[in-house]
């Protein structure tokens, strides 16, 4: 048999109660939402001739009565008439209860959206055991008092308690949410999702002094006043043009947004559009250097100025959510799960907006002052390698902005970088190799012998170098990546050069066993290399390929690497006069000594002399 449980009306308010369980705050936010549409209703109704008012006062009052235990919402905005109640508020509530539940069941399984969800008025029954309303409408009919305890029996009857158009909503707070009568806690919630609405929440009032006149006596004291405490900002900086802000007022907008954040932000991009669909918005850069953690101060989404939620992963990209500021958007369907939010394809294009617009931005700060932006580089980089590791059509725009800094103060484009690195730094085999450092500081040895030979060396310093490098090789055919200390310099950049080696071979294996009784590490290689006198007799080197790979698994990059351990080769230069000097000596016991103090100087200068062998060297040094 089949058969359909019939939902008895009965149960609606329980069930809301139940569904929404764990973000019962949001009522307070779909009341101001009602009243704000009720003022700007009228408003627009006045300034089009239709309402006989003179609306100059568009204003929402909340109020507090802990003895009453009631939180009053007013508006003086367009009121309903006994009709209108009927309609709008009984008729919804309760003739839809089956819809109304089929509507709710699926999001209020994912409760992480159901604080997106435009619940309006019965939001209410989540913290009231009982909700009125008193509202008087702008067109001249009496006002009426509709009271309901959340069972399907209302009253509605007319009153001479309103004479003013506009709507009381009281709710007599449950036992079981007590925390709403407290004033700190509406304050916050109204603070956390009403900050930015367009009409003014007022919240008491609070005294203000006046000021003296500049003759006043000097014992004279000011007079104080009471004035409307007005809880928000109804018009934000991003719902102004432009050409009406000033850099001052986008800093001021920052620190508005996120008050605890004492940075100045290095620039922001003001998002304006309006076809294909509707989004405003103010994105900054802040100072990030090299951090890519984004645990506070995120981007807030709005709908048309309320607060909906700083999670936007999936409408704003991945890279993009290092940013701060707010986007406003009507068009963002926000009562779906995250992987539909992923696939829509209106999404899809907002998300293509925003990221358009920050290349577009970056471009054209580059082109007005490229000195200015170079200075800033440090503290953008990683918005923008992230961008162009993960996002291709990025990648491509961002040839125009991103910066390779050399050791030597230089800032080069990728084409730039190129073209200098090609006059000189093409291997026997045609691949350019761009030389980079980690650290220059550390790698301070090897940028000097890549220097010696006229080589540029880049400092690609963030965490996200790895993948950055590894993208550009991808996309760039015969160019490769080589860190400074991946090899000696003439193996990095081998050329065509006839190596000659003041050593036969058995002078050679010799030396190689005297190396190898010395750095019995197992993670150690020796190699012989028939270098230049000039070069370091002895030096470690760090492969490139295992270190990449290593990086990569720090950084999260998936399995590849997993518990591999460093790998360093011992390159001992054949042709150095130490050499010659070392197999010379009289007895093996000379040699190994030898070779044990040029094995801890190249340690030394990987920073691998640590500890006790530190110490014995420092001991033995002197
Ligand atoms: P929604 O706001 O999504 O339409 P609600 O349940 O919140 O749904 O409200 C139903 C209707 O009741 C509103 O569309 C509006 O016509 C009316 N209403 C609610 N609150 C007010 C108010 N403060 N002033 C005037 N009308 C209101």
């Amino acid at each position: 048999m089949q058969g359909k449980i019939n939902v008895s009306v009965e149960n609606i308010f329980p069930l809301i109660k139940r569904f929404l369980y764990s973000d019962h705050e949001i009522f307070l936010r779909e009341l101001i939402s009602n009243a704000t549409d009720a003022s700007l209703k009228l408003k627009h109704l006045a300034g089009i001739g239709e309402a006989e008012v003179d609306y100059t006062d568009p204003r929402i009052d909340v109020k507090l009565d802990k003895e009453q235990k009631t939180l009053t919402i007013s508006d003086n905005g367009i009121g309903m008439t006994a009709e209108e109640v009927e309609k709008y508020i009984n008729q919804v509530a309760f003739s839809g209860a089956e819809e109304f539940l089929e509507k709710y069941k699926d999001s209020a399984k994912d409760s992480g959206i159901i604080g997106h969800f435009g619940l309006g008025f019965y939001s209410a029954f989540m913290v009231a055991e009982r909700v009125e309303i008193i509202t008087k409408s702008y067109k001249d009919s009496p006002a009426v008092h509709w009271s309901c305890d959340g069972s399907p029996n209302f009253t509605l009857e007319e009153t001479d308690e309103k004479s003013n158009h506009g709507t009381d909503i009281v709710l007599h707070i449950a036992e079981d949410s007590t925390e709403f009568l407290e004033e700190g806690r509406i304050r916050e919630l109204l603070r956390k999702y009403n900050r930015f609405m367009p009409v003014p929440i007022q919240m008491g009032t609070k005294t203000e002094s006046l000021n003296l006149p500049e003759d006043a006596p000097e014992d004279a004291v000011a007079e104080t006043i009471e004035v409307p405490n007005i809880i928000n900002n109804p018009t934000p900086a991003w719902t102004k043009m432009p050409s009406q802000l000033t850099d001052e007022d986008y800093k001021a907008f920052y620190h508005e947004l996120y008050p605890m954040q004492f940075d100045e932000p290095l620039f922001h991009i003001h998002l304006n559009v309006d076809y294909p669909f509707n989004l405003t918005g103010i994105l900054f850069f802040p100072k990030l250097g090299n951090n890519i953690n984004i645990e506070k101060d995120k981007i807030q989404l709005y709908q048309n100025q309320v607060f909906v939620t700083d999670e936007v992963q999936g409408i704003v990209p991945d890279f993009l959510l290092l940013l701060r500021g707010v986007i406003d958007s009507p068009d963002i369907p926000l009562n779906v799960s995250r992987s539909y939010l992923q696939a829509d394809g209106e999404v899809k294009k907002i998300s293509n907006y925003i990221t358009k617009k920050v290349g577009d931005r970056l471009t054209s700060l580059m082109k007005e002052d490229r000195e200015a932006f170079e200075q800033k580089w440090k503290d953008i980089k990683v918005v923008i390698e992230y961008g162009m590791v993960t996002d291709d059509k990025f990648y491509e725009r961002a040839k125009s902005f991103s910066l390779f800094p050399t050791v030597s103060g230089k800032n080069y484009l990728w084409d730039e970088l190129l073209e200098e690195v090609q006059k000189n730094q093409v291997d026997k085999e045609g691949n350019t190799i761009i030389l980079y450092t980690t650290d220059a500081a550390a790698q301070d040895t090897y940028i000097q012998s890549a220097e010696a030979k006229g080589y540029s060396v880049v400092v690609l310093d963030s965490p996200l170098t790895p993948h950055l490098i590894q993208k550009l090789e991808e996309k760039n055919e015969k160019v490769r990546f080589a860190r400074v200390d991946a090899d000696h310099i003439n193996q990095l950049i081998a050329k065509e050069e006839n190596s000659v080696s003041l050593l036969n071979e058995e002078e050679k294996e010799e030396l190689k066993k005297i190396a190898e009784s010395v750095a019995t590490e197992q993670n150690y290689q020796v190699k012989i290399e028939d270098l230049s006198s000039e070069d370091l007799p002895v030096s470690l080197t760090q492969p490139e390929f295992f270190r990449r790979m290593k990086d990569m698994q720090q950084l999260g990059g998936g399995m590849m690497g997993m518990g591999m351990p460093e790998m360093y080769q011992l390159v001992i230069n054949s042709n150095s006069s130490w050499t010659k000097k070392l197999l010379s000596e009289e007895n093996e016991e000379a040699k190994k000594t030898m070779m044990e103090k040029a094995v801890q100087l190249a340690k030394l200068s990987q920073g691998l002399l640590k500890g006790k062998d530190l110490t014995s060297f420092i001991k033995s040094s002197f």
